[in-house]
């Protein structure tokens, strides 16, 4: 084992639900590949929305906001929304906080995981921070209620250059804005026409435009045809669920936020109180989340020890979470993707 040579401060939201599960996992298979590359963390724990409320008062407390802002990169679990009242999300608010304007979600098979779609490759590039999320919503009169769509040609324009940007750096061919710019005219409109001011910008990347229900059909017949999709808010929300059926489901998809100053790394999946606290969830998401982290932190060997230790986990079937297939739990993966990595032969 080599001595620890560097440390990253990392601000943590275990968050509630499978939060806690999943990111005990995670921080456990972070520390161990630390270990082996000379690399230490040292976590800074917070909890956030109604956990934090019993405690503090706060759904986000100024420590932890604080935090964020100090450490620049935060690992986060799911935290529990409440449905059709209650608190703001604790997600939406974090993001607009931060400026996370750019939401990144690679959607990619993992090997030896059987799925209809096998060696799909796709990223969703979805705006973060306006369209319907601006959480603009009255009562006009009792029995009507007005929701506000905001977008706007900064937000729009930044988050189609953060998907051509991307495109250019990572050799990625084909964008696809999406949009219902037949229905929502100026709003959808706004969008797709930053969209094509940028898209002159970058001649080697094909820029295309798919209504979005038409793009659902079209991602169900042939994913394939689509490399990054470009989307606004709601939209990007919905299609990342559905692409990451694909893949096995939602127990595998990462996402990052991404600012100009800070990230917030964290799974597209939410807090799934179903399976909580039963040892059943798959800290997969997380810590696919936790890998994009530590390339964002300039950490690439310790990011390629972790993806290889999970991808020999999957490549080998026998340690697997229900959700695809195996019958085994969270903290038994979690040991399986240690084991992986310190056995003979594993990267470095
Ligand atoms: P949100 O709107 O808060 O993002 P959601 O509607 O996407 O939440 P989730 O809480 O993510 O819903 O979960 C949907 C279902 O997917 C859960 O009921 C659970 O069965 C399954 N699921 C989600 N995440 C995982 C995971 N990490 N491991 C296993 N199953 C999961």
């Amino acid at each position: 084992m080599t001595a620890a040579k560097k440390t990253h401060r990392i601000t943590l939201i275990p968050g509630d639900g499978i939060g806690p599960e999943v990111s005990g996992a995670v921080v456990k298979i972070l520390e161990a590949a630390g270990a082996a590359t000379g690399l230490a963390f040292d976590w800074h724990p917070y909890d956030a929305g109604a956990n934090a409320f019993e405690k503090t008062g706060e759904y986000i407390p100024k420590v932890l906001y604080d935090s964020i802002e100090k450490n620049r990169v935060a690992l986060k679990g799911p935290v529990t929304t409440p449905v059709g009242g209650g608190f703001t999300s604790i997600n939406v608010t974090l993001r607009k906080k931060f400026e996370l304007f750019a939401n990144f979600r690679p959607v990619k098979n993992l090997p030896g995981l059987k799925t209809k779609y096998p060696g799909l490759d796709l990223v969703i590039v979805r705006e973060n921070m306006e369209d319907l999320y601006a959480g603009l919503e009255h009562e006009v009169v009792p029995g009507v209620v007005q929701a506000l769509k905001i977008i706007t040609e900064k937000g729009s324009t930044r988050i189609a250059k953060f998907a051509f940007d991307y495109a250019r750096k990572h050799g990625r061919k084909k964008i696809h804005a999406i949009h219902k710019a037949n229905i929502m005219k100026l709003s959808d409109g706004l969008f797709l026409r930053c969209c094509q001011t940028v898209a002159k910008e970058f001649p080697e990347v094909a820029y295309h435009e798919h209504i979005v229900d038409n793009t659902c059909m079209q991602l169900v017949m042939n994913p394939y045809q689509y490399d990054i999709l470009l989307t606004e808010n709601l939209y990007g929300d919905i299609l990342s669920d559905l692409c990451s059926a694909f893949v096995g489901g939602l127990g595998l998809v990462p996402g990052a936020n991404l600012g100009t100053e800070c990230a917030i790394f964290e799974a597209v999946h939410g807090s799934a109180p179903d399976i909580a606290g039963k040892d059943m969830a798959n800290p997969t998401a997380l810590l696919q989340s936790a890998v994009l982290m530590l390339h964002h932190i300039d950490e690439p060997a310790t990011a390629e020890r972790v993806q290889a230790g999970l991808e020999q986990v999957y490549r080998e079937g026998k340690t697997l979470t229900k959700d695809v297939g195996g019958t085994s739990g969270t903290k038994a993966f979690a040991d399986a993707v240690v084991a992986a990595m310190e056995a003979p032969g594993a990267a470095a």
